[in-house]
Formats: structure tokens, C-alpha cells, sequence
């Protein structure tokens, strides 16, 4: 992917990352045992916009699993496969202010909360097509690789750290089992799933992913569609609402973006009709958000005038 590396976004971006850099506090993710190897000092920052440009500063092109920052784009895809209310049966649309891994289903529909957490997360890629799971894996990476524009491919050591631990995540998927909300064997949905957050990406990739969401899901760079239109909203919705763990509220009261963070320490945020945004840096916080990657947002927003609601 062509990087612009002059003009005043690329300064400004230049200025932000020598400022948020430096910035302390959180610690690396570290109950995926391979994550807590990540060096806390990696920070990158990338933007792409719907006209296909790219600016990116610092550790922009370090590799890193996508983990949560996948689960916007698995929904769009079970939305597309099969539509609002097929997939509203099997997951809400409503924030939890649980933790992300919580293991708790609504009452009333025995489903769960949001796409967003691991158990909705854990039912849409149930959705994945195929009859075996190397065909499941290559139609799962299909979908992120046009995201990006690029092939992309899976970060082993950590699909088996995860594979190997995440226990947690296995409780949820029987949990749901029991309630009829996913029906095929669970090892089966979480060797995808796992699969899914163990997705190589860098920050530009996640820029650009953002970007294909703000523009209606054509990936600007390629021109390739990902993912459809209509259900483009639905996604950003989500993202708005439940996107960054049990801090979403005051995000969206604060920042006012939709975005999407993961464990990793990566944020995604998406400007309908404007730019996506990337942050990477792994030290997280209390909810799970990258500590630099919060600060940076923050800013951006700021500065650019994005929240939705501000309208000076
Ligand atoms: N694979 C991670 C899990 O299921 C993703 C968590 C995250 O990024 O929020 O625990």
C-alpha cells in the first residue's frame, strides 16, 4: 500500500505520534500467553481515506493480531449471508457494561448481548461458510484480505496460545450450545473464531479496513467490494455503541467515533464518507483499550472535529 509520507496530515501525524509515544501506563495482554511477548514500546498510527490515500507514522507497519477489531467484520459478513433478522435471533444489538468476556446471555432471548463480545462474536462465526475448516479459514481470510486490499494470512503462535487456553471462550460456546444459539460442535466455531483474532494485520491494514467501512464497504485502495452496502450502518452501529469493552459509553460521549479495539492493543475507528483510523500499541487499560491508542484517538477527533454530534 502506497504511503503519502508529505503534506499536513502527514506532519500532524508526525507531531501526534512523538507526543503520544512517550506516553505510559496500561500493560501488555498477557492471558493469551503468546501477547504478553509484544514490546510495549511499539506505537504506530495510519489513516487511510475514502480517496484511497494512506499516511502512517512510527511502528505503522509491525505485525500484530487483529483479535476483537475482527468481530465488526465477521458480523457484516453473517448480515450479509444471511440478513438483519436471521442473524437478530442469534445476536442482540444491546451494550452490556460487562466485560468482554463475561459469560452472560440476555434473559428474555437467551442470546447474546452484541455482536461485540466474545459470546455474539462467538455466534456470527458460526456463520462462516464452509464444509470443512481449511475451507471455513480460506473463505474467513477472503473476507479480511479484501478488507485490507492484501493477502492477508494467520499468525500461528497465536491461534495455538489461544487455541490452547482460552477456556474461557470454550465455556461461553457450550453455554450457548445449551441454549440453542449456536448449533454446531463449539470446537468447530472456536477453531475459526480463534482463527479470526489471530489474523495478521498491520495499522495501515487496519486503516484501510476502516476506510472500506467509511466508504460503504468499497475498499478504496482496490476497488473491491467486501462487504455490502446496507448493512454498513448496522456495523458502525454497533461499533458506536459496544465497540470499545465496557468504556464504550463514555467513548462515544468523549470521542464520538465509531471504533472497535482489541486485546492487542489496536483501535480501528471509521468517518462515514471520510477516513478510517489505526492505532497499535500494545500496552492496554483497565477495559481492555490501548492506553497510546485511546490518547491518540482522542486527539484526532479533537483536532479534525469528528465527533458526530458536535457539529463545532
Ligand atoms: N481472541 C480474544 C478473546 O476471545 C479477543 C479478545 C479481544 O480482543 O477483545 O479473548
Amino acid at each position: 500500500q502506497p504511503v503519502s509520507a508529505d503534506g499536513p496530515i502527514a506532519d500532524y501525524l508526525s507531531d501526534l505520534h512523538f507526543r503520544i509515544s512517550r506516553l505510559g501506563g496500561g500493560n501488555v495482554a498477557s492471558y493469551i500467553p503468546e501477547l504478553a511477548k509484544a514490546d510495549p514500546n511499539l506505537c504506530g498510527i495510519a489513516i487511510a481515506t475514502t480517496d484511497g490515500k494512506i499516511y502512517a507514522v512510527g511502528d505503522a507497519d509491525h505485525a500484530f493480531t487483529i483479535q476483537s477489531v475482527s468481530k465488526p467484520f465477521v458480523y457484516g459478513y453473517a448480515l450479509a449471508r444471511y440478513g438483519r433478522e436471521t442473524v437478530l435471533q442469534r445476536v442482540g444489538v444491546e451494550p452490556t457494561g460487562e466485560a468482554f468476556n463475561s459469560i452472560v446471555l440476555d434473559d428474555k432471548h437467551n442470546r447474546p448481548f452484541n455482536p461485540m463480545v466474545n459470546a455474539g462474536a462467538i455466534a456470527v462465526a458460526e456463520t462462516i461458510r464452509g464444509k470443512s475448516d481449511d475451507e471455513r479459514v480460506a473463505n474467513m481470510l477472503d473476507l479480511f484480505s479484501r478488507l485490507a486490499g492484501r493477502q492477508l494470512d494467520i499468525d500461528e503462535a497465536v491461534f495455538r496460545s489461544e487455541r490452547d487456553t482460552g477456556h474461557r471462550n470454550r465455556a461461553i460456546a457450550y453455554m450457548m450450545l445449551n441454549t440453542g444459539m449456536i448449533r454446531r460442535p463449539p470446537e468447530e466455531i472456536l477453531d475459526i473464531y480463534f482463527r479470526q483474532c489471530a489474523v495478521k494485520v498491520t495499522c495501515v491494514d487496519l486503516a484501510v479496513m476502516g476506510a472500506t467501512l467509511a466508504n460503504k464497504g468499497i475498499n478504496p485502495l482496490t476497488g473491491q467490494r467486501a462487504l455490502p452496502e446496507e448493512y454498513i450502518p448496522d456495523i458502525l452501529t454497533v461499533m458506536n455503541s459496544c465497540g470499545m469493552y465496557n468504556y464504550a459509553g463514555q467513548w462515544s460521549y468523549e470521542v464520538g467515533i465509531p471504533a472497535k479495539s482489541g486485546v492487542a492493543g489496536s483501535i480501528m475507528a471509521a468517518i462515514p464518507g471520510q477516513i478510517g483510523i489505526a492505532v497499535f500499541s500494545p500496552p492496554i487499560d483497565e477495559h481492555g483499550n490501548s492506553v497510546r491508542g485511546v490518547a491518540a484517538c482522542r486527539e484526532i477527533a479533537h483536532d479534525f472535529g469528528l465527533h458526530v454530534f458536535k457539529t463545532s
